[in-house]
C-alpha cells in the first residue's frame, strides 16, 4: 500500500496548549511524523511525496473566508504590539451572528474553537500538504489501487468549514472524501479517533451523500463535549446520515469491536462506492490522553475488521500522540488491513 506524505508537514511545530486552564507543551509533537512513517514502513507501505494540488480540492470544503484567514492570520498577529508569538484566541462568540470582526484578535476567535491549535508561520503550508497528501491518496484509489494510506498531520478531523480546534486546521478526511466523489455518488466516513469527529459531523451535516459515522469517548465528559452525541443525526436532507457511537471511558478491545460491528451495519446499509477511515490512534490505552483502552493487537484486529467491508478506502491519518508504541499501532493496523497485499 503507498502512504502519502511531504516532509513540510513537519514544519508545523505549535508550542502553546491549554489543559484545564493549565499551559502545557502541545502534545501534536512533529516528533509524531518520525514514529508514524516508522510504523507505515514497517507495515511494508512504500512512501510517496503527494504534489501540490492547489487551493481546489481543499476549497471544496472550507469556507474562502476562513482560509484567507488559516493563510494570512500569522502576518497580520506579529504587527499587534505584545502579541503572543503563535496565534492564540482569546474570545469567541457565544453564538454567531452576522457580524464578523475586522480585527485579527475578534477573528482568530471566530475561526478558532480552542487554545488547542495555535498558528505558526509555518502551519499554513504545513496543513496544506497533509490536505495535498489526503488528496493523492483518494486519488490513488480512485485510479484503481484498493486503499491508500495519507499521513496527516496536522490532522484534520475537528476541523470545520471554517473552524480550526483540536490541533486541526485543514479537515484531511473531508478534503479525502469530497475527492472521492468526483467518482463515487456516495461516500462513507468511519472515525475510530479516541474524539469525536465533530469537524467532519459539522461539514456533511446536512448532506445525504457523505454517511459520518464516529466511534469515540462519550463527549459528556470528553472533548469536544459539545458534540458526538448519540442524538445528532444530521439535518435537512442530511438527517439519517449522521451516526455517533459514543463509548463509556475505558472501553476494552471488546467493546470496541462490538461498536463498530454496529457501525458497520450503518455503513452497509448506506451501500458507499468508498470509504474514508479517519484512523486516530489515540484510542490506545497507553496513549496520553487515556481516553479508551484499546491494545496493539486490538488495533490490527480493527484494521481486520474494516478491510471486510471490502470496500475502496482512504485511511487518513488522524489523532495519536506520543507513546512507545504509537509506530507499533500504525503497523498493527495497516497489517491487520492487509497493507501487504495491496
Ligand atoms: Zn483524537
Amino acid at each position: 500500500m503507498k502512504t502519502f506524505y511531504a516532509e513540510e508537514q513537519k514544519r508545523h511545530d505549535p508550542k502553546a496548549f491549554l489543559s484545564s486552564g493549565a499551559a502545557q507543551p502541545n502534545p501534536e509533537q512533529p516528533e509524531r511524523v518520525e514514529r508514524l512513517l516508522a510504523g507505515a514502513k514497517a507495515a511494508g507501505c512504500e512512501i510517496v511525496r503527494p504534489r501540490n494540488h492547489g487551493l481546489g480540492p481543499v476549497a471544496a470544503v472550507h469556507t474562502p473566508e476562513y482560509l484567507h484567514f488559516l493563510e494570512h492570520i500569522y502576518a497580520r498577529w506579529q504587527r499587534i504590539e505584545g502579541a503572543s508569538v503563535e496565534v492564540i484566541p482569546n474570545i469567541h462568540p457565544i453564538a454567531r451572528s452576522g457580524s464578523y470582526p475586522a480585527s485579527a484578535v475578534g477573528q482568530a476567535g471566530y475561526h478558532m474553537a480552542d487554545t488547542a491549535c495555535p498558528i505558526s508561520g509555518e502551519t499554513w503550508q504545513s496543513a496544506l500538504w497533509s490536505a495535498w497528501s489526503a488528496v493523492e491518496a483518494a486519488e490513488a484509489v480512485m485510479s484503481g489501487a484498493s486503499a491508500a494510506y495519507a499521513l496527516c498531520r496536522p490532522p484534520g478531523h475537528h476541523a470545520f468549514a471554517d473552524v480550526a480546534g483540536g490541533f486541526c486546521f485543514i479537515n484531511n478526511s473531508a478534503v479525502a472524501a469530497q475527492v472521492l466523489r468526483r467518482t463515487a455518488s456516495r461516500v462513507a466516513i468511519l472515525d475510530v479517533d479516541l474524539h469525536h469527529g465533530n469537524g467532519t459531523q459539522g461539514i456533511f451535516y446536512a448532506r445525504p451523500d457523505v454517511l459520518t459515522v464516529s466511534l469515540h469517548a462519550d463527549p459528556v465528559r470528553f472533548y469536544p463535549f459539545f458534540w458526538g452525541h448519540a442524538d445528532e443525526r444530521g439535518e435537512g436532507a442530511g438527517l439519517g446520515y449522521n451516526f455517533n457511537l459514543p463509548l463509556p471511558r475505558k472501553s476494552t478491545d471488546a467493546a470496541f469491536l462490538q461498536a463498530l460491528e454496529v457501525a458497520f451495519q450503518r455503513v452497509r446499509a448506506f451501500s458507499p462506492d468508498a470509504l474514508v477511515v479517519a484512523l486516530g490512534l489515540d484510542a490506545f490505552e497507553g496513549d496520553p490522553f487515556g481516553g479508551l483502552s484499546v491494545t496493539t493487537p486490538g488495533f490490527a484486529r480493527i484494521g481486520e475488521a474494516i478491510a471486510k467491508l471490502g470496500l475502496s478506502t482512504v485511511i487518513v491519518q488522524e489523532g495519536g500522540y506520543l507513546c512507545d508504541e504509537l509506530g507499533d499501532n500504525l503497523t498493527a493496523f495497516l497489517t491487520g488491513f492487509g497493507s501487504k497485499s495491496r
